[in-house]
């Protein structure tokens, strides 16, 4: 496992609710005083953002972590399968792969394309390592599998998992996973 280049700072307060669309927290560069993200809470834009529990964008020069109550709560509790999933979407920024009004629909695209062609998009798989590095594959490969399968409840009781995003979004999860297995092989071998 590798030391993380980032330091979490996160708010203790109980009551959310008081708390949305506001900065929950943020994190910043280990040794500086440089902040590298601000946390928010903001479960309508999630919701309205395919139902997502988290992710980061880039406004006007400035990384923002969006997530909602529900999994903040965990962020507070310090549960690793929701820190896993934070650390990916620092890892995006790591490896800056984030652009000033992010064009999301392109983005989206390009991972359907990229799906169909057999395999998750890279900017996944570098995420997805940096963030297994940091927390251990095999909690990666079990924050996965969890965020998979609750993607495939929640469009089984919306009736769309017959549908063709809910089964690319599913194939998505499984490449992701299978290449963090590849790499709990490897280590295993080694
Ligand atoms: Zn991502």
């Amino acid at each position: 496992m590798k030391e993380c280049p980032y330091e979490l700072f996160i708010v203790d307060a109980l009551n959310l609710k008081e708390l949305q669309s506001k900065e929950v927290g943020y994190v910043k560069e280990k040794g500086s005083e440089r902040i590298v993200a601000k946390i928010v809470l903001f479960d309508e834009y999630l919701k309205k953002r395919n139902n997502r529990t988290i992710f980061v964008e880039l406004i006007k020069g400035i990384c923002y972590i969006f997530t909602n109550a529900v999994f903040f709560k965990k962020i507070q509790e310090r549960s690793k399968k929701e820190l896993f999933l934070l650390y990916h979407e620092l890892g995006h920024i790591y490896f800056k792969h984030l652009r000033n009004g992010d064009n999301y629909e392109k983005e989206r695209e390009y991972r359907i394309d990229q799906i169909i062609k057999g395999k998750a998009s890279d900017k996944e798989l570098q995420a997805d390592a940096f963030a297994a590095d940091i927390i251990g594959i095999s909690i990666a490969i079990e924050a996965l599998k969890k965020l998979q399968t609750q993607r495939l409840e929640r469009d089984y009781q919306q009736g769309v998992y017959k549908k063709t995003m809910s089964i690319l979004a599913q194939r998505e999860f499984a490449y992701r996973i299978a290449e963090l297995q590849k790499k709990l092989n490897e280590k295993a071998k080694s």
